[in-house]
């Protein structure tokens, strides 16, 4: 009888929620489908390609919309499938089997999962209380352990926190690792630090089209990193690995800088709004112990009544993330926020105690 490995017997598999609900507001993607918008020049640039032939094995278009879209060059630039598959060759190929990593925590489950699938020793160091990241301690940390690379996303989820550039800078300077800043949510507050990216030779930055660019479906997502860095990630990624017709929905969407922007600002506003109406919430049932203060796409709320309340949320087929003490919830749509704010107020009045 075929056996599963002990590493497969052990990895729980990521858990997306399933199930159909009128409103998503769990995987904080974009509320804006740009099929709405684009959905025509999509579809010329789709019957346009040659779907017999293999893909841009470097994606050399839809890189070089992204560096134009972030005034980089695109030497610097790696295309992925999703930034989770990037996540995935770093962990697999920057660093060897044993390798210590350090995560934060909490913060974004897949660099454990991949770190763990790939053999390497996972560190995890706490945040502070207030869910800040103490960049000295893990400088030291790092430099006293034998830390091969530390993870982190920036802003962070789930906390919605953002560390300022010049605390990031810091940390990059101050250990010898390699550094990755997972920046999916950076197109919602102003510390990116893709600028600096050709000053440091132990940095790799992640970006996605999942979220503020509003494209998770066809799956795009980029590494940046000077040459040396670059020319390594290319040469072990799989040949293919970014698909045909990602590739040219990519050049197409990254290259609407106007729509882009729009779209970038109204979901930063929508985030006020839902965090606003959370914090009147907060103020008006004493059920929210804290409202963190959200750099992001969505609201991260700690809450003894989180599982209560993420129940009777599906309840109204409302789905929003449940972790532990605390939701997560993504800024959607004005009548998306009306919708799981008026359910929340609801939902909080029946609550006992
Ligand atoms: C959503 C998200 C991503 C995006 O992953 P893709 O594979 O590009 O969809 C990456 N990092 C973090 C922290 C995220 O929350």
């Amino acid at each position: 009888m075929y056996e599963l490995n002990d590493k497969l017997k052990r990895i729980e598999a990521y858990d997306p929620i399933e199930g159909n609900y009128k409103i998503r507001l769990d995987a904080n993607e974009s509320c804006f489908n740009i099929n709405d918008i684009f959905g025509d020049k999509i579809a010329i640039a789709v019957k346009g390609l040659q779907l017999n032939r293999y893909p841009d094995p470097t994606a050399s278009a839809v890189n070089k919309a992204f560096a134009d879209l972030y005034g980089i060059s695109e030497e610097l630039v790696t295309a992925g499938n999703g930034s989770d598959e990037l996540i995935s060759i770093i962990c697999s190929c920057f660093l060897e089997k044993g390798d210590k990593v350090l995560t934060l925590s909490p913060d974004f489950s897949m660099y454990a999962f991949y770190s763990e699938l790939y053999e390497l020793k996972v560190d995890t160091m706490p945040k502070e209380n207030n869910l800040k990241i103490d960049v000295v301690k893990v400088i030291e940390y790092c430099n006293n352990n034998n830390v091969k690379a530390v993870i982190f996303s920036n802003p962070c989820n789930p906390t919605s926190l953002g560390l300022k550039r010049e605390e990031v800078i810091r940390l990059i300077k101050g250990v010898s690792c390699l550094v990755v800043v997972d920046e999916a949510y950076m197109d919602f507050w102003d510390q990116s630090i893709l600028d600096m990216v050709e000053e440091f030779d132990n940095l790799i930055i992640l970006k996605t089209c999942s979220k503020a660019i509003g494209m998770a479906a066809i799956r795009l997502g980029f590494a940046v990193a000077v040459p040396k860095i670059t020319g390594a990630m290319r040469a072990v990624k799989s040949p293919y690995n970014t698909d045909s017709i990602s590739q040219a929905i990519g050049k197409l969407i990254l290259s609407e800088k106007e729509t882009l922007e729009d779209c970038r600002l109204k979901i930063i506003e929508s985030r006020k709004e839902l965090q606003s109406a959370i914090e009147e919430l907060a103020v008006k049932y004493k059920k929210f112990e804290k409202v963190y203060d959200s750099v992001t796409n969505f609201v991260f709320i700690k809450t003894s009544a989180a599982k209560e309340i993420h129940s009777k949320l599906l309840e109204k087929s409302i789905a929003v993330r449940y972790m532990g003490s605390c939701i997560r919830i993504s800024a959607g749509t004005k009548e998306e926020n009306a919708a799981v704010i008026s359910a929340l107020d609801e939902i909080l009045s029946g609550i006992e105690g």
